[in-house]
């Protein structure tokens, strides 16, 4: 493998995995909406190894044949593409129109590359559940069939994308190999000033937009990780299948907890203790006063404990999990550099 084409490369975790392959001696070929404005990619074209083995092309998820160019002579294509937001007007036309229709044609271009051997999908937990449930240890082998363009519409994007990438390999038979990465959470450092949707609910808890400390569980992963999981994918001959990507769970109030030891300026960390069943009868109430996606995710997790097996991806890539602890200290520290919350 020499020539690597992510796609939507200025996204949280594509600019992370950029920087990686760079830093390991790839050539990337990264794929953008536009190029009309070169500071938008900036950041991009100053990593080290960028002057020399970085080359962005302009790509539209939606348009049939967009990717060939960007594809052409790659060896291995990594797909990271996808809206990344939980409320949206149009749940088809802005998430699950660009998910589906956009791994298609990524896929189809791929499959006219004679030179591609592997294509790793960004897929998502949102693919594996939309509602977690104690009593159950979530694997590679469980799907979301609950969520739909009503409920959870982000996760409906995700599981119909990666269904329709599976379902593309059956029929098409082409000659690459699939593997998809599956991250819950994904917190840490940006390479840019935007603030990505998951690092949102860290700085969203530090500016006080929480009524109070709710029943939420969550699995985060560190994006230095999940960077490292797709490189490892395209590295490891024998990867195959699905891999869930995540490290430990973790409670809003060991959360907030933590936040409250890192002493942010302005910081308005919820108090009030809304994690029990009354609290959460209170939530699921208010939940109908929030956006759709918003609304739908809190009916969907509010008092739910997530329980995953990530023995696969440890096993077959070797990968090894940060503490999410330092993850989050990383995140916050890195939000405060950027502005996005107080030093
Ligand atoms: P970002 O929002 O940072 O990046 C998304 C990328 O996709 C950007 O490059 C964006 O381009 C591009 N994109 C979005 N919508 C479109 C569209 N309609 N047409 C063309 N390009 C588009 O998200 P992340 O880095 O967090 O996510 C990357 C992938 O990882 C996505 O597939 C996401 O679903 C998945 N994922 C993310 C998780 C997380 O917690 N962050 C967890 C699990 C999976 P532009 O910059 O032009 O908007």
């Amino acid at each position: 493998m020499q020539t690597i084409c992510v796609t939507g490369a200025t996204g949280f975790i594509a600019s992370h995995t950029i920087a990686l392959l760079l830093d390991r001696g790839y050539h990337v070929r990264g794929t953008v909406r536009s190029l009309a404005r070169p500071d938008a990619h900036a950041f991009l074209t100053a990593l080290p190894g960028a002057a020399e083995r970085l080359e962005l092309v302009e790509a539209q998820l939606l348009e049939p044949g967009s990717f060939d160019a960007a594809i052409a002579g790659c060896d291995a294509v990594l797909h990271m593409a996808s809206p990344y937001v939980m409320s949206v007007a149009d749940a088809q036309a802005d998430l699950v129109d660009p998910a589906v229709k956009g791994t298609v044609n990524v896929l189809q271009s791929c499959a006219r590359t004679a030179s591609v051997q592997r294509v790793v999908v960004t897929s998502s937990m949102a693919a594996v559940t939309d509602e977690p449930d104690q009593s159950v240890v979530l694997t590679e082998a469980d799907w979301n069939t609950r969520s739909s363009l009503v409920r959870n519409p982000y996760y409906f994007s995700k599981a119909e994308a990666e269904r329709a990438a599976w379902s593309f390999m059956e029929t098409q038979k082409p000659a690459f190999d699939l593997v998809a990465i599956n991250p819950f959470i994904v917190i840490g450092p940006s390479l840019t000033a935007q603030l990505n949707t998951s690092n949102a609910i860290l700085a969203d808890l530090v500016k006080g937009t929480y009524p109070g400390i709710l029943a939420l569980t969550w699995g985060f992963v560190d994006v230095r990780d999940v960077a490292l999981a797709h490189v490892l994918a395209l590295e490891t001959h024998q990867a195959a299948g699905r891999y869930l990507c995540a490290g430990n769970t973790i409670t809003m109030r060991e959360v907030v907890s933590l936040l409250r030891g890192l002493n942010v300026t302005g910081a308005r960390l919820p108090s009030l203790g809304l994690d029990n069943a009354v609290g959460s009868v209170a939530v699921k109430l208010m939940s109908y006063t929030q956006p759709g996606g918003v609304g739908s995710y809190l009916r969907s997790h509010v008092g739910r404990v997530p329980r995953y097996d990530t023995s696969k991806i440890q096993r077959d890539l070797g990968l090894s999990f940060r503490d999410i602890r330092i993850s989050i200290a990383d995140a916050v520290a890195d939000m405060s550099r950027w502005g996005h919350v107080g030093r």
